[in-house]
């Protein structure tokens, strides 16, 4: 129990006092005290205040005043009174455990904001790879949807070039079949030709003969009447022979007329074959191409998959370490409320201590002033 203010302190006593662990007054010259009776324990020109807080002359007067050998300052301190140095051994104490304790809660709220910016940005990094897997999902459906596309288009060029095919076959099959027509009627022309030179050769040897008849007419009178009934027959037989040659060569002309035709005919499939066969090359050449393009796509999208498994993966475990965070979060709120309503409990425990020890302080005051 407290003693009167005036009281000198006893073996075992000290002064009922914690100003020098939680007061400071600072002059207007820069002294720093611990309490308004004792003498500065240090100055701001020169030193900061926490290297005067935690100097040698502060730690001194708090251990004489926890030790009982108080300064002449405390041992005639007229603000407090005397109490055990234990008991004030337990205040110092209970003090010291509140700042632990008020720390402890402002590293917790410290920790607690920090986990709070990790995890928005963490949901912010998850909104990222979301969007961006919604990304990659819209390019591999983009690219299956092409992919698509060109196999239809292949299909396409795939029907056409076999469309065709068959009428390039039947045009090659056509064109050879006018060139062996071509050289059955060049054969027979020659045939013609030989059959025409046989004939002339006949007529010229038989012209011959119809002189040496007419000589032999001539010379043979006498046997003109049979000679001549004779040249009449020959002479008829020339006559079939020249019709003869006449139908030959007017055949000749329609062969050769005929096989102009055919050269005609087989020079206009000749073109179009040769056009055709371009095309044809064209497209088999851009059907290659696509095939090469449908498994550079498939490859391409084989290639994606992978990566969206990967990025859908890596979502999945942001999400779980963001629901671990907001486990965390809630639970480090739950305790800094604890520390919180720890904090008001013992600010009013302190408030009453604070108020008992200034009545404490006033009520010898009061006496002093009211005796004066
Ligand atoms: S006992 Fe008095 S002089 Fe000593 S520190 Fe406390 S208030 Fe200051």
């Amino acid at each position: 129990m407290a003693r009167r203010l005036s009281s000198i302190p006893q073996a075992g006593e000290t002064r009922d006092c914690l100003d020098p662990w939680n007061t400071m007054l600072l002059q207007a010259n820069g002294d720093v005290a611990l309490c308004c009776w004792s003498k500065a324990v240090g100055n701001l020109h020169g030193s900061s205040l926490s290297e005067v807080l935690r100097g040698e002359k502060a730690r001194e007067l708090r251990r004489t005043l926890l030790s009982g050998e108080l300064i002449d300052d405390c041992r005639n301190c007229p603000a407090r009174g005397l109490v055990s140095r234990g008991a004030l051994k337990v205040k110092v104490e209970e003090l010291a455990q509140e700042a632990l304790q008020r720390a402890e809660l402002r590293r917790w709220r410290t920790h607690a904001q920090v986990l709070e910016a990790d995890l928005i940005e963490q949901r912010r990094h998850n909104a990222t790879i979301g969007a961006d897997l919604e990304q990659q999902k819209l390019h591999n459906a983009t690219v299956h949807a092409d992919l698509t596309q060109q196999k239809l288009h292949n299909a396409t060029l795939s029907r056409e070039l076999a469309a065709l095919r068959p009428h390039a076959e039947l045009l090659e099959s056509d064109l050879a079949q006018e060139k062996r027509h071509n050289a059955t009627i060049d054969a027979d022309l020659t045939h013609q030709k030989l059959h025409n030179a046989t004939v002339d050769a006949d007529l010229k040897q038989q012209r011959l003969h119809n002189a040496t008849l007419a000589r032999e007419l001539a010379s043979l009178r006498p046997h003109a009447g049979v000679l001549a009934a004779d040249l009449e027959q020959q002479k008829l037989h020339n006559a079939t022979v020249n019709a003869d040659l006449t139908q030959q060569k007017l055949h000749n002309a329609t062969v050769d007329a005929d096989l102009a035709q055919q050269k005609l005919h087989n020079a206009t499939l000749a073109q179009e074959l040769a056009s055709l066969r371009p095309h044809a090359a064209v497209l088999a050449a851009d059907l290659e191409q696509q095939q090469l393009h449908n498994r550079t796509l498939a490859l391409e999208l084989a290639a994606l998959l992978p990566h969206a498994a990967t990025l859908e993966a890596e979502l999945a475990t942001l999400r779980k370490h963001a629901q671990t965070l907001a486990t965390e979060r809630d639970a480090l709120a739950k305790h800094a409320a604890n520390l919180e309503a720890e904090k008001a409990a013992l600010e009013k425990a302190l408030g009453r201590g604070v108020l008992g020890r200034l009545r404490r302080w006033t009520a010898p005051l009061k006496r002093m002033l009211g005796s004066g």
